[in-house]
């Protein structure tokens, strides 16, 4: 495939994307040792009250802390009515001063990350920052209908653009692996690890936020969108191979969280929200090594033909 050249524009936001992801994932895999044994200073922090889950936020945002926090819940009350779990996480919405001190070691110099500590801490940046206005998109090199949705995604009333909101929604992708993580699910593949969690957002957003759809679509619209010709790996095999050191590069790797966000907006158009309930309790029961094969099978049976087709097509 080759890639189109009103498409240029978007590789750009390709790139932010996959440094952003190639960030997280590091967080997730190198240094979630390091910092569990760690007892954040939480002092300097205050507290909201009343939550399921525990939210420290920097003095000065707690309007901020609070809408993080409805979000979360109202999405963890979705997650117990649909999946009966809810896992314990403690959240920390950080102003810079202190985002440098309780960050992951890799991102402290990189405000605006969402990411895990572990398998129940996790790093959300209080404040608008240049990381995330980084990725504002070229908006006069767009073709007019991406234009158009770019705007409705990511603009904000004076005229800029912010991807506050693809940021905010990324947040729950990392509390989807609180849960899966601490309710015991066997995820089998890496790909399935990190389509479950996309699954689990999407199924959210578009049930109970319709109104978030496009700032979660949008992206990863643009750029599975812009092709594969400049990327070297694009199959699953290649994906299971080299997840845990990144062997693909980070730009490779945004392509593939690209595609599996995409994936899971496919599950969700086919299936439903009922999709999310049977691939729980497929993953939570099959403790079994399965060969790709059989992973396949499984799924097309027990969960939904969808889900077995993000193996089976993926290179369709
Ligand atoms: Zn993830």
């Amino acid at each position: 495939m080759t890639t189109p050249s009103h498409y240029q524009p978007s590789l750009t936001l390709a790139k932010a994307l996959s440094i952003t992801l190639f960030l997280m994932i590091l967080a997730n895999f190198s240094f979630a040792q390091d910092s569990s044994t760690a007892e954040i200073k939480s002092d300097s922090l205050d507290k909201l009250n009343g939550y399921t889950q525990v939210y420290y936020f920097s003095p000065g945002h707690q309007a901020r802390a609070k809408s993080i926090a409805d979000f979360m819940e109202n999405a963890g009350r979705f997650f117990q009515q649909e999946i009966g779990f809810t896992p314990q996480a403690t959240l920390y919405i950080l102003a810079p001063q202190h985002w440098k001190s309780i960050a992951a070691k890799p991102l402290q110099e990189v405000y605006g990350f969402p990411h895990n500590l572990d398998r129940g801490r996790l790093v959300i940046a209080a404040e608008d920052n240049d990381f995330w206005r980084s990725f504002s998109p070229p908006f006069d090199k767009l073709p007019s209908p991406m234009a158009t949705a770019v705007k409705q995604a990511y603009g904000k009333p004076d005229g800029s653009f912010s991807m506050m909101p693809f940021f905010d929604l990324l947040a729950l992708h990392e509390m989807g692996h609180s849960y899966t993580g601490q309710a015991g699910l066997k995820m089998h593949r890496h790909w399935m690890g990190e389509l479950f969690v996309n699954v689990m957002l999407h199924t959210y957003i578009a049930e109970k936020e319709k109104e978030r759809l496009p700032a979660l679509e949008v992206f990863p619209n643009m750029v599975v969108g812009s092709g594969t010709a400049e990327f070297k790996y694009t199959s699953l095999e290649d994906f299971e191979k080299l997840y845990q050191t990144l062997g693909m590069g980070a730009r490779n790797y945004g392509w593939y969280q690209c595609k599996l966000h995409s994936a899971a907006k496919d599950i969700y158009n086919a299936g439903g929200k009922s999709v999310l309930l049977k691939l729980w309790k497929a993953l939570k029961e099959h403790q079994e090594d399965f060969t790709d094969e059989q992973f396949a099978i499984m799924l097309g049976k027990e969960v939904h033909p969808s889900v077995a087709n993000v193996y089976l097509n993926w290179n369709k």
